[in-house]
C-alpha cells in the first residue's frame, strides 16, 4: 500500500497539521512541531497533544505515515562543541516532541562540516550525536536524510548514510529518508525506469531498503549532479515523471510515508492524485 502526502503546515498549533493533510487527500504527511527556524519553542500543550492525537486518528492517518522534520538549525556533525551541544540540545527537544505526539519518526539532515574537519570526522560527530539522543528518548527512530550535498553539507553519497548508520548502536532505531530531488542533484540518475533501477541497486548495496522509513517525492529544478537543492513540482523538473511512477509500482516503497515537498503548494491535490493514478493494477 501506498502512503502520499505532502509537508502541510502546522501553523496555529501542531494539532492543525492531520486536518490540513486530509483536506488536499493526503494519507501520509510531514510537519514542523515547532517553528524550524527558530531555536527555541514553547513546549507542546496538553491540549495541543491530545487535538493532535484525536485529529490524527479521525482523519484515519496512522502515526507511522507522520514523518515529522527538524529544524534547519540543527547540525548534529558540527566541529566545535558549544554550537554541536546547541544543536544536539535541539535535537534532544525535537524528538522529545515527536515522543510527546506519539510519533515514531524524525526525520532530520545529517549536518555540515563547515570546512573545519574531514567528511568522516564529522559523519562520526552525528553518529555520536544520534547515539546520545537515542539513549535519552525512547520509541522513536531517527531517520537520516540524504542531500543534495549543497555547500558542506554531508549525505550527498550514500556511503554517508551507511557511515552515520555503522556509527549508530541501536541499529534498530536508525533510519534513512530518501529525497529524489537530492538524490538526482547529488549525483544519481533518475530520470528512467531502469536508470532508478540502479540507483535504487545501489543504495540497497551501500545501505539497505531495511533501513528505509520515507520518502520526499520532489523534482528537481537543477542538472543532474549539480549539488543543488532546488524542488520543482512532480513531471515538471529535471527528473520527469517516469521516476515517480517508478516508485508508485515498486513495493520497496510500501508502507512508508511518501511526501511532496513541491514548489507549489495549490498542486499538491492534484499531484497526489496523479501519483495514485500511476499505481498500475
Ligand atoms: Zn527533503
Ligand atoms: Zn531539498
Amino acid at each position: 500500500m501506498k502512503y502520499v502526502g505532502a509537508h502541510v503546515s502546522a501553523a496555529g498549533g501542531v494539532e492543525n497539521a492531520p486536518l490540513n493533510a486530509a483536506k488536499i487527500g493526503a494519507k501520509a504527511f510531514a510537519l514542523f512541531t515547532k517553528n524550524q527556524r527558530q531555536w527555541k519553542a514553547k513546549p507542546l500543550s496538553e491540549k495541543s497533544i491530545t487535538d493532535f492525537k484525536t485529529n490524527l486518528e479521525q482523519v484515519g492517518i496512522a502515526p507511522e505515515q507522520v514523518l515529522p522534520h527538524d529544524s534547519y538549525l540543527i547540525n548534529l556533525g558540527h566541529p566545535e562543541p558549544e554550537p554541536l551541544e546547541k544543536s544536539r540540545n535541539a535535537f534532544l527537544d525535537e524528538m522529545q516532541r515527536c515522543e510527546q505526539l506519539g510519533l515514531p519518526l524524525l526525520n532530520f539532515h545529517p549536518g555540515a562540516h563547515l570546512g573545519k574537519c574531514s567528511e568522516e570526522q564529522s559523519l562520526a560527530i552525528v553518529a555520536d550525536s544520534i547515539n546520545r539522543t537515542l539513549a535519552q528518548t525512547e520509541g522513536v527512530t531517527a531517520v537520516i536524510e540524504n542531500t543534495a550535498g549543497q555547500g558542506t553539507n554531508l549525505g550527498y553519497r550514500f556511503e554517508h548514510l551507511a557511515a552515520i548508520i555503522d556509527g549508530v548502536e541501536d541499529k534498530s532505531r536508525v533510519g534513512v529518508c530518501l529525497d529524489t530531488c537530492h538524490t538526482f542533484t547529488a549525483g544519481y540518475d533518475l530520470r528512467t525506469a531502469e536508470v532508478c533501477e540502479a540507483t535504487f541497486a545501489e543504495f540497497d548495496r551501500l545501505v539497505g531498503f531495511n533501513y528505509l522509513r520515507g520518502m520526499h517525492l520532489n523534482d528537481s529544478k537543477p542538472d543532474l549532479g549539480s549539488r543543488v537543492d532546488r524542488h520543482h513540482s512532480i513531471g515538471k523538473g529535471k527528473i520527469g515523471l517516469e521516476c515517480f511512477r517508478y516508485i508508485m509500482n515498486d513495493p520497496r516503497f510500501d508502507d512508508i510515508p511518501l511526501v511532496l515537498e513541491t514548489i507549489d503548494e495549490t498542486l499538491w491535490p492534484e499531484e497526489i492524485r496523479l501519483l495514485y493514478d500511476m499505481v498500475e493494477e
